[in-house]
C-alpha cells in the first residue's frame, strides 16, 4: 500500500510513524520549507501520550518535557476555586505529558528521517485531490519548486491543519460549526508565576481577564493564554500586552519583569468537516475537526485520530478488514467530535470567560465534580477515566480469523 500524507505537522509526522512501523510506506508532503514552530499546543492528555507511544516517540517525548502537578480554577486575585491534585495521572504509563508543539515536532521528525519507511518533502504545496474514476487510487496536484507536479497513492490522507487544502478540495469552504466572538493570544514568557503559589496548570476565570497560565518547559518557560476583542489587530493586540499582563497576572509586572517569547493571536472555533472520509481521500485531526485550545483537546483529539486511522489502513494493507471499516473511522470520530471533543472544550472555553467566579462551585457541573473528587476516590476515579472517552479500538473490526491476535501484531 502506497500513502500520501499532506501536512508534516504534529498529526501527518505520527500518522506516518504509525503506518512505517506496520511496514506501509509513506511520503508527506508539505507546503511549509520545515516543521512549523508557532506557540500552539503543549499539552497532551493520556489519549494522546497512547497514541504516541505506539508511534515510537514517548521515551523522547518524556526526555525533553515535563509532567505536570496540579491543575487549580483560580479567580482573578489568584485565590482557589478548586484543584485536582496529580492531574496528569503520574506512575501511569500514559501520564498526561506537556511538550510545546515546535520540540514535539523536532522529536517527530526525527523519528521519521530516521525511519527508512518515511520520506518527508518540504515545499511541496498539495493544490488538489482526488479519488481515481474506477475508486481504486488517489491522485494529489502538488505545486513544488519545479513547477506542477501530480502523485499519486492507495490513498490520501488530510492532515494539513485548519485551512487543509484537502478537505476544500473535497466540500469547498463548508466547514460546519461557528467562531467564537473571541481572540486568544498565546504568549510564551519567563516569569516566575510558581513564586506566586501557581500550580503547573492554572484557569482563571473571569468575564474580561480570562486566562489560562501553564508551565511547559522545565528551565521555566510559561505559555499564559489569555482573551482579547477581535476588533483589535494584530498590532494592537501586541500594544495591548503589557497592559494586559500588568492587570491580570500576579505581581502585576512590568515589562521589564520578565522575559517574554512570543505573542500569537488566535481566532478560535467549533467546527467539523461533513465528512472524514471521500473515497480514498481522509481526513483527520485539524484539517478534519476545530475546537478552541482551553482543555487541551484539539491536538489531543488529532492524534487519537491518526491512531485510530492507522489502525484501519495497517487492517486494510494486511487484509485482516476490507476497505470499509476506513467508513467506520470517518463515522466514529466525527462521533467522538460531536459527544466528546466539541461539547467539552466548548464547556471549557465558557467556564473561564462566561461564569460567576463566585458560584462557580454550585453552578458548573465539572468544578463540582472536581471539588467532589477531592475526597471521594469514585468521582477521581470518574475523572480520571474521563479522559479516556475520546478513544476508540478500530481493531475490533478486523476479522477475526485472518487479524492475529492482538498481542501477536505489537
Ligand atoms: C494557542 C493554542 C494552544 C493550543 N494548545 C493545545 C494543547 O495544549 N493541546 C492540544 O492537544 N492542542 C492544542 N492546540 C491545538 C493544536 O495546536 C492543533 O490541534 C494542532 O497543531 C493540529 O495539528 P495538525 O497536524 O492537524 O495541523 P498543523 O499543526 O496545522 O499542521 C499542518 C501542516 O500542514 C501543512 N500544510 C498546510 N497546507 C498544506 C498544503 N496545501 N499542502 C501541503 N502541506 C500543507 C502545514 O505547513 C503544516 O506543517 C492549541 C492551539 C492553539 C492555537
Amino acid at each position: 500500500m502506497k500513502v500520501l500524507v499532506v501536512g508534516a505537522g504534529p498529526s501527518g509526522l505520527t500518522l506516518a510513524l504509525l503506518l512505517a512501523k506496520a511496514g506501509i510506506k509513506i511520503t508527506l508532503l508539505d507546503a511549509a520549507p520545515t516543521v512549523d514552530d508557532r506557540p500552539r499546543a503543549a499539552h497532551y492528555a493520556p489519549s494522546a501520550i497512547r497514541v504516541l507511544k505506539a508511534a515510537g516517540v514517548l521515551e523522547d517525548v518524556r526526555r525533553d518535557g515535563l509532567i505536570p502537578k496540579n491543575m487549580t480554577w483560580r479567580k482573578i486575585d489568584g485565590s482557589v476555586i478548586t484543584s485536582i491534585t496529580d492531574v496528569a495521572q503520574p506512575g501511569t504509563p500514559d501520564a498526561l505529558t506537556v511538550l510545546p508543539l515546535n520540540m514535539l515536532g523536532k522529536v517527530l521528525l526525527s523519528h521519521c528521517e530516521g525511519n527508512a519507511n518515511v520520506t518527508v518533502l518540504w515545499n511541496k504545496k498539495v493544490v488538489d485531490v482526488g479519488t481515481d474514476g474506477d475508486g481504486k487510487g488517489a491522485w494529489a496536484k502538488v505545486q513544488g519548486e519545479q513547477g506542477e507536479e501530480t502523485w499519486t497513492a492507495d490513498y490520501i490522507c488530510g492532515c494539513d491543519g485548519a485551512n487543509s487544502q484537502v478537505r476544500k478540495s473535497l466540500f469547498g469552504n463548508e466547514f460546519p460549526g461557528h467562531t467564537w466572538d473571541a481572540q486568544i493570544i498565546a504568549t510564551n514568557v519567563y516569569y516566575p508565576l510558581d513564586k506566586f503559589g501557581y500550580d503547573d496548570i492554572n484557569f482563571i476565570i473571569h468575564n474580561e481577564d480570562y486566562y489560562m497560565a501553564a508551565k511547559i518547559t522545565t528551565d521555566g518557560l510559561w505559555r499564559v493564554s489569555y482573551g482579547e476583542d477581535t476588533k483589535l489587530t494584530p498590532e494592537e493586540v501586541v500594544a495591548h500586552q503589557p497592559a494586559k499582563y500588568e492587570r491580570m497576572l500576579p505581581g502585576n509586572p512590568k515589562p521589564g519583569d520578565y522575559k517574554l517569547l512570543n505573542v500569537g493571536p488566535y481566532r478560535i472555533h467549533q467546527r467539523m468537516a461533513p465528512a472524514f472520509r471521500v473515497g480514498r481521500i481522509l481526513l483527520a485531526a485539524d484539517a478534519a475537526h476545530l475546537c478552541n485550545p482551553f482543555g487541551g483537546l484539539g491536538l489531543t483529539g488529532g492524534l487519537v485520530d491518526v491512531g485510530g486511522l492507522a489502525e484501519c489502513l495497517i487492517g486494510v494493507q494486511n487484509g485482516w478488514a476490507g476497505d470499509e471499516i476506513l467508513d467506520k473511522y470517518d463515522e466514529i470520530r466525527r462521533e467522538k467530535f460531536q459527544e466528546v471533543i466539541n461539547p467539552i472544550s466548548s464547556s471549557n472555553f465558557l467556564r473561564v470567560s462566561a461564569t460567576d467566579p463566585g458560584e462557580a462551585l454550585v453552578n458548573d457541573e465539572f468544578l463540582m465534580m472536581v471539588e467532589k473528587a477531592r475526597t471521594d476516590k469514585e468521582t477521581r476515579e470518574e475523572l480520571d477515566q474521563g479522559v479516556f472517552a475520546v478513544c476508540h479500538d478500530f481493531t475490533q473490526y478486523y476479522d477475526k480469523e485472518k487479524a492475529p491476535k492482538a498481542e501477536a501484531r505489537l
